[in-house]
């Protein structure tokens, strides 16, 4: 999925955690985790640029392992006071969520799966059948775009923005 995508379903989530339940927490902080933990798998691509992340395949990143997340939170849940993590408790609940969202997404995909069991297993997983990845971005953008998961996303997309759109906010 592209950064729009997980950017909305981030910031969809931010507004289902805030109107459906009654958590504590300051409104805009919880869009603004949301969003960001919802692209922080791929925080990688901004950094080794877009052209390296796509012939080196970002996915292999730490960043984009789950197991990675999961000992993460783990060790942080351990180190922090009770009362610490009771008062970050909502923050990391909507990050946690959007983080684990951003790996179902990515199970939908053209080229490249997610390692949902690395580092113990490397295999790619995906929802979809898996093509060869081809030579070129533009090559990508071009199978992309032409892909029924484009027009999935496309609509995924607009379903979202129309969930934001309604009040609410
Ligand atoms: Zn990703």
């Amino acid at each position: 999925m592209t950064t729009l995508t997980h950017t909305l379903v981030g910031a969809a989530v931010a507004k289902a955690a805030l109107t459906g339940h009654a958590i504590h927490a300051d409104p805009m902080l919880v869009y603004t985790v949301s969003v960001l933990a919802a692209n922080l798998p791929d925080i990688n691509v901004p950094f080794i640029g877009l052209r390296r992340s796509f012939y080196r395949n970002h996915r292999l990143s730490a960043f984009h392992l789950p197991l990675f997340w999961i000992a993460l939170f783990l060790i942080i849940q351990i180190l922090l006071p009770d009362h610490t993590w009771k008062t970050i408790l909502p923050y990391a609940a909507v990050g946690i969520v959007n983080i684990f969202l951003h790996f179902i997404l990515d199970l939908f995909s053209l080229h490249n799966g997610v390692c949902l069991l690395a580092p113990f297993l490397k295999r790619e997983y995906s929802i979809t059948r898996l093509k060869d990845r081809p030579e070129t971005i533009r090559l990508y953008l071009r199978t992309y775009t032409k892909s029924v998961l484009f027009k999935g996303e496309l609509l995924g997309s607009l379903f979202l923005l129309g969930y934001l759109l309604t009040k609410p906010f």
